[in-house]
């Protein structure tokens, strides 16, 4: 599978692996992404390049220098210790079968193991994995614990190869949703496994699982927006914050981001006064914090939200200085229900009977109506009370709740649209060339790209390499190490070659003049101009590193597209 860099033959061969796995595919599912468990549980192997390195001066009689003299050779841990056992290790151990089941307990142990003495007990549970497997599985065995995998396999690959494997005779996108309702790829994979193809038709969120967020489109004008939405909708803020899903099941409180990473955390606060705002037996609301003065109701930006994230220490004290407001905008579940297929009228009136409003809760400012005038003053009234825009959403009968889909029930308005391009985009980094003269030692420009959820391959849009401070230029090569790939991924799609290439994972927010055909960016190719692709023109980095945004959370081909086309439209 890493050889490949054929997407059908990369599924292919996934398919056909687990259509043999039998119990071990739930493992293999996670195993082959590099995890033993979906990502919002948050669990982390913990045994760094270091440890593995003394792992294996352990093994042989190596020292460590001759170790990181490999390493700095391959730039792979995984190829270090496949060297190391194929050539290093003389055995006089039996050895006993490497199974998945093995792999995979040996793995959860190594990450449940914690507190005094849980280095070394590590490092035995790695020896063990490595001295009785072959080269080979010690180089994949290696990738997992240190966190790089990389196969370049996506939700998106194993879902097609699920369908392949287990025969799945209904539509796909049963299972994208179901996978969206519930993301957690091994229990997707349970499901079609054990036959219960019910329990994929009937997905419906659970709380304390995260759902993925809905997502908006955009336009570019209120009367573009009525038209789409037929002729009346509901305006809300759009708020500049974090977003925000609150899951409660009747006893625990748990709060999760945009990338369903559990962030409960970072928000004791919020989590305090949910209890004492909320009265149902079980609920998953959706909003967005925002840090404020309670006193004037000020609301301020986003970036002071950002500080929370990842702050173990001082926390509380923090709080004080920055207090947050959840804006609820949407309800998912309410005791014991899937709210999902309820419309947005019902969905907000459910929501708004649910709390009075407080310091902490309050229901996202908005109006229903079918006046432009009327919805063009309400979003002026946004801009002016620190907000970024408006969110238009359909009123109608089909408004449900689309668990991880952007789709036409939501539209964003910013203000930005009314100035040079729309939108800023954000785009995933995807490599980088040396940088000369006054960049020499750093990076010259970083080559950027976007998502084609379609094809599942990330493209070329740009070469970036203004709006760097000095301090971040110079700290590009550490920032991106660890994310470094030896040569071109194989999810990547790319005419220019960088001089070092990177495993799509970095998102940095990016302002540019318009969208532009170029022949050599292949970012929606041929679609426009045969031949070429787009674009984006005068692009510069506005000081915004997404981390709430994973590799493929960022800009999509399509909204590319639809970019370029929008801009044609206005004449630009
Ligand atoms: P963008 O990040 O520009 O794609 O805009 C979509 C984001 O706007 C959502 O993911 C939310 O975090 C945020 N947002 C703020 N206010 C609202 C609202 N009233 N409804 C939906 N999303 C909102």
């Amino acid at each position: 599978m890493e050889a490949t860099s054929k997407r059908l033959e990369l599924t292919d061969m996934l398919s056909k692996l687990l259509s043999k796995a039998g119990e071990d595919t739930e493992m293999l599912v996670y195993l082959v992404q590099g995890k033993i468990a979906p990502d919002y549980e948050g669990i982390e192997l913990g045994m760094s390049e270091k440890l593995i390195a003394k792992a294996l001066v352990s093994i042989t009689s190596m020292d460590e220098k001759e170790i990181a003299r490999m390493m700095a050779r391959s730039g792979d841990m995984g190829t270090v210790s496949q060297e190391v056992i194929a050539e290093r290790v003389q055995s006089t151990l039996e050895k006993q079968d490497i199974t998945v089941k093995r792999v995979f307990n040996a793995l959860t142990e190594i990450a449940q193991t914690s507190g005094e003495g849980s280095v070394t007990k590590k490092l035995a549970l790695y020896k063990d994995l490595v001295l009785n497997g072959t080269p080979v599985e010690a180089k994949y065995i290696t990738r997992i614990i240190t966190g790089k995998m990389r196969l370049g396999v996506s939700d998106a690959t194993i879902i097609t190869a699920l369908v392949a494997a287990f025969s799945y005779e209904g539509d796909p996108a049963e299972i994208e949703n179901a996978y969206n309702c519930h993301p957690d790829m091994g229990y997707i994979a349970g499901l079609l496994r054990k036959g219960l193809t019910d329990k994929i038709r009937e997905a419906s969120p659970q709380p304390l699982v995260p759902v993925k967020v809905m997502l908006a489109e955009r336009l570019t004008s209120v009367d573009e927006i009525l038209e789409k939405l037929g002729g009346t909708c509901a305006a809300e803020y759009k708020y500049d914050g974090l977003r925000t899903q609150i899951h409660f099941d009747g006893k625990t409180v748990k709060i999760f981001s945009r990338g369903t990473e559990e962030t409960t955390s970072n928000f004791p606060d919020i989590v305090r006064a949910f209890t004492e705002t909320f009265h149902c037996k079980s609920c998953i609301l959706d909003g967005e914090s925002v840090p404020y003065n309670p006193e004037t109701g000020e609301l301020y930006p986003f970036q002071m939200v950002s500080q929370r994230r990842g702050r173990k220490y001082d926390l509380e004290g923090k709080l004080h200085e920055i207090p947050i407001v959840v804006f609820l905008f949407d309800i998912l579940y309410l005791d014991g229900s899937s709210l999902l297929a309820v419309p947005y009228p019902e969905r907000r009136k459910k929501l708004e009977s649910l709390f009075t409003e407080n310091d902490h809760f309050k229901p996202a400012t908005r109006i229903v109506s079918s006046n432009a005038h009327e919805i063009m003053e309400f979003f002026e009234r946004s801009i002016s009370d620190g907000c970024e825009g408006i969110v238009a959403k359909s009123v109608g009968a089909d408004s449900y709740y689309r668990a991880g889909a952007r789709g036409w029930q939501w539209i964003k308005f910013k203000r930005d649209y009314q100035k040079e391009l729309s939108d800023s985009l954000d785009l995933v980094v995807l490599g980088a060339f040396s940088g000369h003269g006054r960049r020499k030692g750093t990076y010259g420009a970083l080559l950027m790209g976007v998502y084609d959820h379609r094809r599942d391959i990330f493209e070329t849009v740009c070469k970036l390499g203004t709006g760097f401070t000095d301090d971040v230029l110079f700290n590009l090569p550490k920032i991106l190490a660890d994310y470094r790939s030896p040569n071109k991924p194989n999810n990547v799609n790319s005419i220019l070659e960088p001089d070092v290439w990177f495993y799509p994972s970095i998102v940095l927010e990016v302002r540019g003049a318009e969208i532009t055909v170029s022949p050599v960016h292949t970012c929606a190719f041929s679609s426009v101009v045969s031949g070429s692709g787009l674009s984006l023109r005068f692009p510069r980095f506005t000081g915004n590193f997404r981390k709430d945004k994973k590799g493929d959370q960022c800009t999509t081909t399509e909204e590319v597209l639809s970019m370029f086309n929008n801009q044609k439209k206005k004449g630009a």
